[in-house]
């Protein structure tokens, strides 16, 4: 026994002879780097066959009721959209809250909406969102708000819709349907919950969101300068194209900018031309391409 483990041992020490010294040092580094590029191909390969996944008859049915233009959307696009519903469903989990059962129906219904604002917008599909808890009706959330004194108070509020920048977005589901059931009234709670999420990617939800195509400048000068109007108009009870719940604070201004301007894109932009270019350069499509 003992002249066999002698011969490999002589072997091992030729073997490493050959090697250059700093060659043995960067095999850690190599296995780290062939390691990352195989997870990197595997998700890679992986999110190829869930993008491509065929629509079943029923979320073929969901996503045409929720869009009823899908059909004047290119094929280009229609086949995009689908991608990204598909993405979304494989990466968001779904929760049903007080009793409500979570169907295909309602998960594309909220995907499809949630994926139209990002049809134009590359990378990963809200990447710090991880949970969607839908409820059948309105549902009551319990805040708590720190005055400047000191003071903390309680408050519950009914809401139809929350957005919330640790990753969850709450739905109250008769609330998406009605959305859904009128795309031109410019109320649409998915919508609005989901530009929410889109303007927490910068970090802070303030109606700035990271911009890739528009210049902040001009961004902050029109949406800031028909943020006030809005105001005025509401203080004053003047018609609006908005809901006038935009004028609550400059974030809201974004979310209800986005619910106008994908389902009332020819009012917007024949009442505020350059707050509909902003959008329309922002989200990088022009809503009126399918409106009826
Ligand atoms: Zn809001």
């Amino acid at each position: 026994m003992t002249p066999a483990l002698s011969v490999n041992n002589s072997r091992l020490a030729d073997v490493r002879m050959e090697l250059p010294s700093g060659a043995i040092g960067l095999l850690p580094i190599v296995l780290v780097v062939i390691a990352f590029l195989v997870i990197r191909y595997y998700r890679q390969w992986r999110n190829e066959q869930v993008r491509n996944r065929p629509f079943s008859a029923e979320m073929e049915q969901s996503l045409r009721k929720t869009l009823p233009f899908f059909e004047r959307l290119s094929p280009a696009d229609q086949q995009k959209l689908k991608q990204k519903v598909n993405l979304f469903l494989a990466s968001k989990r779904f929760y049903g809250c007080a009793g409500l059962t979570i169907t295909d129906d309602i998960r594309v219904t909220i995907a499809a909406e949630a994926c139209l604002l990002i049809l134009r917008h590359g990378g990963e599909a809200y990447p710090g969102l991880t949970s969607i808890l839908v409820y059948p009706s309105a549902f009551v959330a319990n805040h708590t708000e720190s005055q400047a004194d000191g003071v903390v108070s309680a408050e519950s509020h009914h809401l139809l819709g929350e957005s919330w920048d640790n990753g969850r977005v709450i739905l109250a589901w008769d609330a998406v349907r009605r959305g859904a059931a009128d795309f031109t009234d410019g109320n649409n709670v998915v919508l609005h919950e989901f530009a929410h999420q889109l303007d927490a990617l910068s970090g802070r939800t303030d109606g700035a969101p990271p911009l890739m195509r528009n210049s902040y400048k001009s961004w902050a000068r029109v949406l800031s300068r028909h943020y006030e109007d809005l105001v005025v108009r509401s203080e004053r009870g003047l018609p609006t194209t908005m809901d006038t719940y935009g004028a609550t604070n400059p974030a809201e201004f974004f979310a209800v900018a986005t619910e106008t301007f994908f389902e009332k894109p020819d009012e917007l932009c024949a009442r505020r031309s350059d707050l509909f270019e902003e959008l329309k350069t922002y989200y990088g499509l022009d809503p009126r391409d399918w409106s009826a």
